[in-house]
């Protein structure tokens, strides 16, 4: 295994020091992200969720309830393996411990509110979790192929606010746990009657996982991760890291823990080549700037020829599509081993920006293109259903916020 960059003593005295202010500022971003921590994943009868823990709570657990800790073994398989989330249905436990199971656990899911088929196929669930607060998660079908990526999100709004983004126009209410995180994975599993998990290189349904929904994932390092670690287990849903892939703004210091700790592929939310655009835009920038975040890049351990890590770009007429920006950003990431998935933007009610025209799109794609860059269009998918990029969320939110003014006054205020 290679080393870890985060605490490489190889370094040099600079590159020391770096990794010192990044163990810092990750202490911090750590601090204000349990600020925001979910709720314990328990029924109001004390009954614990049994999605969600790692291997180890899950054995700790078990040996608290006075069983042994092979019982850790035989769950995991009918939690991840089977999806079962009847104790009775899992047969290779005697009835006695099953009931004693079912007195003290649940297998849970996240409830779903909502679920609509575009004609594209592509599958929106609006998800509500024990506390009410709601996330969308997204299935979008491989047009040819039985596959697909499904989008999940990592919290319920976005500390941060880039302009583009209708999602960042919403205060961030809370971290997602990881039982919610891994949560939307299997509930979308269950709809599609994905299970058991397919084992090695069976197809699935339902093959690939983009942290791109709400939230910034790397706030959210810690219950992404754990959620990511069960998700890859291979006595479980085992799910390969390659095809996992994480969405960031460019929280420079998570990206290398990321890489690091997961090695699951990164998509970096690029959108303008120069500090002076990318302060206003992603306004993350202002913390880590454009050199940063490219730095971070390129020194992320899971990219390779085969792994080339993602930058997105959104493209908005007049802002950031210019030809010269093209050239820019070819510069920028010449020597990485990278694609550039070119965005669409997606108009909400209240922004002030302009898809481009489907000309700039093709002169922007050709130019990053020439230069050995593949440079995938992303085409916006499940229009029909509200499911594009930074809209869908807040259409929920708003449809239901007027839904509950039809009918009672809400408590609390939301
Ligand atoms: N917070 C992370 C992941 C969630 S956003 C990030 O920013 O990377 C997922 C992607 O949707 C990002 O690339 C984001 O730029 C894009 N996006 C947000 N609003 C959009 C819009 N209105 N139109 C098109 N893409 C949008
Ligand atoms: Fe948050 Fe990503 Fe939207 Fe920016 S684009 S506001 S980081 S969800």
């Amino acid at each position: 295994m290679s080393a870890a960059p985060v605490t490489s003593p190889s370094r040099s005295r600079d590159g020391t020091a770096a990794s010192l202010l990044n163990d810092e500022e990750r202490t911090r971003i750590r601090a204000k992200s349990a600020q925001f921590a979910p709720p314990a994943a328990a029924l109001p009868d004390g009954r614990r969720d049994l999605v969600g823990l790692s291997r180890e709570e899950l054995t700790d657990i078990m040996v608290e309830i006075g069983e042994k800790p092979f019982r850790t073994k035989q769950l995991w398989h009918w939690i991840y393996h089977q999806g079962a989330t009847d104790f009775s249905r899992m047969s290779s436990i005697a009835r006695p411990l099953q009931e004693k199971l079912a007195e003290r656990f649940i297998v849970g899911r996240p409830g779903v509110v909502t679920e609509q088929t575009s004609q594209d196929s592509t599958r929106k669930f609006l998800f509500r979790f024990r506390d009410g607060q709601e996330a969308e998660t997204v299935y979008i079908p491989d047009r040819q192929e039985d596959r697909g990526a499904v989008c999940i999100s990592s919290q319920v709004g976005c500390t941060l606010s880039c302009t583009f983004c209708h999602t960042g126009t919403q205060a961030l209410v809370r971290n997602l746990g990881a039982a919610e995180i891994v949560g939307q994975f299997m509930a979308a599993r269950d709809s599609y009657g994905e299970w058991p998990s397919p084992k090695g290189d069976t197809p699935r349904l339902l093959s690939t996982i983009v942290l791109m929904g709400m939230g910034e994932p790397l706030y959210n390092y810690d219950n992404v991760a754990k959620a990511m670690r069960i998700i890859m287990d291979g006595e479980g849903i085992g799910l390969s890291r390659r095809r996992i892939t994480l969405s960031t703004s460019g929280v420079v210091p998570m990206m290398d823990q990321c890489g690091a700790e997961l090695g699951i592929n990164l998509a970096v939310s690029l959108h303008a080549v120069r500090d002076d655009l990318r302060d206003e835009i992603v306004p993350l920038n202002r913390k880590y700037p454009i050199r940063e975040v490219i730095a971070a890049c390129r020194r992320y351990p899971a990219a390779s020829n085969a792994r080339r890590i993602t930058f997105e770009y959104i493209m908005l007429r007049g802002v950031n599509d210019s030809e010269a920006d093209a050239r820019e950003l070819v510069r920028l990431i010449s020597g990485i081993p990278a694609k550039v998935n070119l965005i669409p933007f997606n108009p909400w009610p209240g922004s002030s920006y302009r898809p481009s025209t489907r000309e700039q799109l093709e002169r922007f794609a050709n130019i990053v293109m020439d230069a050995g860059f593949a440079s995938p269009i992303r085409m916006p998918r499940g229009r029909d259903i509200l499911a594009a990029c930074g809209q869908l969320r807040t259409e929920s939110q708003r449809l239901r916020r007027a839904e509950r003014t039809d009918t009672a006054p809400d408590p609390a205020g939301a």
